[in-house]
C-alpha cells in the first residue's frame, strides 16, 4: 500500500500533513511522509484555556457517563485497528504485528477504563469524635498533559487519557516530534467519539499539539495543568521533574529502563530462548522494557549463547510492514551511530560481539537498519549500566544467585526484570523485598509485553510514575478527607480543651 493511502485511511488531510515546518520521515525507507504544521507556544496556551473551560463542565458529568465517552473510543480504535496500526508501524518502524498490539492496548484499557468509571471507590473512615464521620472521596484533578516517546507513539497516550477522561480530566497531548502522525489519527478517532457522545462532551476536552520540547514546556509551566504524564528519556524525565517543581505540579514519569533477565541452571530453556529473542529484538530494541542485559548461570550459559547467537543469525531483518519481518529499522541515522558507538564501547570494554552490523543500505540507502547483536562480557561494565535504544544484549555469566540480582539492581535504571527458573525458592527470593528492585518483576515471562491490567512503571530512574492498570487512576485525581459533625457539641480531636 503507498504510504499516502495509510496516511489517507487515517482519515489525515493535507492540511494536518503538508506544508508544515515539521519534516516527518518514515523509518521504513527514509523517506518524507508529511509536513506537518506545528502549534506555536500562543496555541499551546490557547489549548490550555479551552481544557480548562471544558473541565468546569466534564468534572461536573457523572464518572459513569464520562465511562460512555471512552467506550465510544474504544469501540471507534476497534473499527479503526488495522489502519491505525499500520499508521504506527509506518511511522516509528516497529513490525505490524506490534503496530496492531499497540492499538490492542489502546483497546484493552478503553475496555478498563469504563468499569473504572463505575469504581471510582473512595473510603468511610471511623472517626474519634461522637456524631461524626469521616470520609475520603476522589474529585477530578484538573488538566492532564500527556507528553509521549517515539517508540509508543499510540499505546502510553491511551494509558493516560482513558483513565484520565473518566476521572474528569481535560487531555491535552504532545507526541514526540518524529511521530506526530499517529496522534493526528488518534485526534480524529476521538473527535468522532465525542461527536457520537453528544453535548456532554465539551469542546477542548481532548485535544492534541505538535511541536517539539518548546510546546510540552507550555504544559509542564501552566499551573492550569494539574498532571503532566512523561514517557521519554531519563534527561527529559529529569527536566519536566525541575519544572514541575517550580510550581509543585503532580507528574507521572515513564523514563528509561534497563531491564534484565537471570536464567538459572532449572530454566526451561526452550521457552527462555524465545522470550529472551521477543524482548531484546522486538520493536528492533526499541522499548523502554526491551531486554537489554542477560545473567546467566555458568551451567547453562555454553548451551544458551551459542543457541541465541545461531536464532540471532536467522532473524528476518526488513520492511516492518511486510508479513514475515522480525526486526524493523532503527528510527533514523542518530540511533544507528548510538548502536555502533555502544558496540566499539563494550568491545572496548572486554566484550565479544556476535551481530550488530549496518544492513539493507544497498535495499534503503535513507534508512537505519541495524543485525540485532549478543555481546558476551567478561563482567558488567559500565556500557552495560547505560541504556542505548536498539537491539543489543549483553550477556554476563553468575555463579550465585544474590550476585545475579545484585547485578540486575545495580543499574541506576528500575523498570522491568524477570527470572527464568522452575525452583520455587528462586523465584520466590527474586520476587521477595531482597530481590528485584523494579516496579515489574516477571517470572518465566521476558521482561518486556505487559497487559493493561497491572500499574506499569518503574523505580529510580525510570521515574517512578505508574500507569494504566490497579489503581493508577488515583494519580488523575485529588483526594479530599471530609470530617461531617452530625452531633450538636463540637469536640476537638485529641480530646483538646479550648474553652472561649
Ligand atoms: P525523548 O526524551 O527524546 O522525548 C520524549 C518526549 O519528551 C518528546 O515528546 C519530546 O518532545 C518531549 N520533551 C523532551 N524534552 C522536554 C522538556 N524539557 N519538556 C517537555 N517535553 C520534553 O524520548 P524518545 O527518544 O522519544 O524516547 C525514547 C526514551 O523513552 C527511552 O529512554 C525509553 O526508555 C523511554 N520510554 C519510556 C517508557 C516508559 O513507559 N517507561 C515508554 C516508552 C519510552
Amino acid at each position: 500500500m503507498p504510504y499516502t493511502d495509510i496516511l489517507k485511511a487515517c482519515a489525515l488531510t493535507a492540511a494536518e500533513t503538508a506544508g508544515g515546518s515539521l519534516r516527518v520521515t518514515t523509518p521504513v525507507d527514509g523517506s518524507e511522509i508529511a509536513m506537518v504544521p506545528v502549534h506555536t507556544v500562543a496555541d499551546a496556551e490557547a489549548a490550555i484555556a479551552r481544557a480548562n473551560t471544558a473541565f468546569a463542565a466534564w468534572r461536573k458529568v457523572p464518572a459513569p457517563r464520562r465511562g460512555e465517552l471512552v467506550r465510544l473510543l474504544g469501540e471507534e480504535l476497534r473499527r479503526e485497528k488495522e489502519n491505525l496500526g499500520r499508521l504506527v508501524t509506518l511511522e516509528c518502524g516497529k513490525i505490524l504485528q506490534e503496530g496492531l498490539g499497540e492499538v490492542q492496548e489502546m483497546i484493552d484499557i478503553c475496555d478498563f477504563a469504563v468499569g473504572l468509571s463505575r469504581q471510582l471507590y473512595g473510603l468511610t473512615i471511623a472517626s474519634e469524635r461522637p456524631g461524626h464521620t469521616m470520609r475520603e472521596t476522589w474529585h477530578p484533578a484538573g488538566i492532564c498533559g500527556i507528553i509521549t516517546a517515539f517508540n509508543f507513539p499510540a499505546a502510553p497516550w491511551s494509558w493516560n487519557a482513558a483513565l484520565a477522561l473518566v476521572c474528569g480530566d481535560p487531555v491535552i497531548a504532545k507526541p514526540s516530534e518524529k511521530t506526530p502522525l499517529t496522534q493526528l489519527a488518534i485526534q480524529k478517532i476521538c473527535d468522532r467519539a465525542c461527536a457520537a457522545f453528544g453535548a456532554d462532551a465539551p469542546e477542548g476536552l481532548i485535544q492534541t499539539l505538535i511541536g517539539e520540547r518548546e510546546v510540552g514546556q507550555v504544559l509542564t509551566a501552566s499551573k492550569d495543568v494539574a498532571v503532566v504524564s512523561a514517557t521519554g528519556s531519563v534527561a527529559m524525565g529529569k527536566a519536566v521533574a525541575a519544572d514541575m517543581a517550580q510550581r509543585l505540579g503532580k507528574t507521572i514519569l515513564e523514563l528509561g529502563g534497563n531491564n534484565a533477565m537471570i536464567v538459572t541452571p532449572s530454566a526451561d530453556l526452550e521457552m527462555a530462548v524465545r522470550a529472551i529473542v521477543f524482548s531484546a529484538v522486538g520493536t528492533a530494541g526499541q522499548r523502554c522494557t526491551s531486554l537489554r542485559r542477560l545473567i546467566l548461570h555458568a551451567d547453562v550459559y555454553d548451551t544458551l549463547v551459542p543457541r541465541l547467537v545461531k536464532v540471532y543469525e536467522g532473524l528476518t531483518i526488513g520492511d516492518p510492514l511486510q508479513k514475515g519481518t522480525l526486526v524493523g529499522p532503527l528510527i533514523d541515522a542518530t540511533a544507528a551511530t548510538a548502536m555502533t558507538r555502544a558496540l566499539e564501547t563494550a568491545q572496548a570494554e572486554g566484550g565479544t560481539v556476535h551481530g550488530g552490523a549496518a544492513t539493507l543500505a544497498d535495499r534503503f540507502p535513507g534508512a537505519a537498519y541495524m543485525a540485532p547483536a549478543i555481546v558476551e562480557m567478561p563482567k558488567q561494565s559500565a556500557i552495560m549500566h547505560t541504556e542505548t535504544f536498539a537491539p543489543i544484549l549483553y550477556v554476563v555469566k553468575y555463579t550465585d544467585l544474590d550476585d545475579a540480582i545484585a547485578l540486575q539492581n545495580a543499574v541506576p535504571q528500575g523498570l522491568s526484570s524477570c527470572i527464568f527458573s522452575t525452583d520455587v525458592r528462586e523465584t520466590e527470593h527474586f520476587l521477595s523485598v531482597q530481590g528485584s528492585d523494579c516496579g515489574i518483576a516477571n517470572v518465566n515471562i521476558g521482561p518486556s509485553g505487559a497487559e493493561i491490567g497491572g500499574a506499569f512503571g518503574g523505580e529510580k530512574e525510570t521515574g517512578g510514575g505508574r500507569e494504566s492498570g490497579s489503581d493508577a487512576w488515583r494519580a488523575y485525581m485529588r483526594r479530599q478527607t471530609s470530617t461531617v459533625n452530625y452531633s450538636r457539641s463540637l469536640p476537638l480531636a485529641q480530646g483538646i480543651s479550648f474553652e472561649i
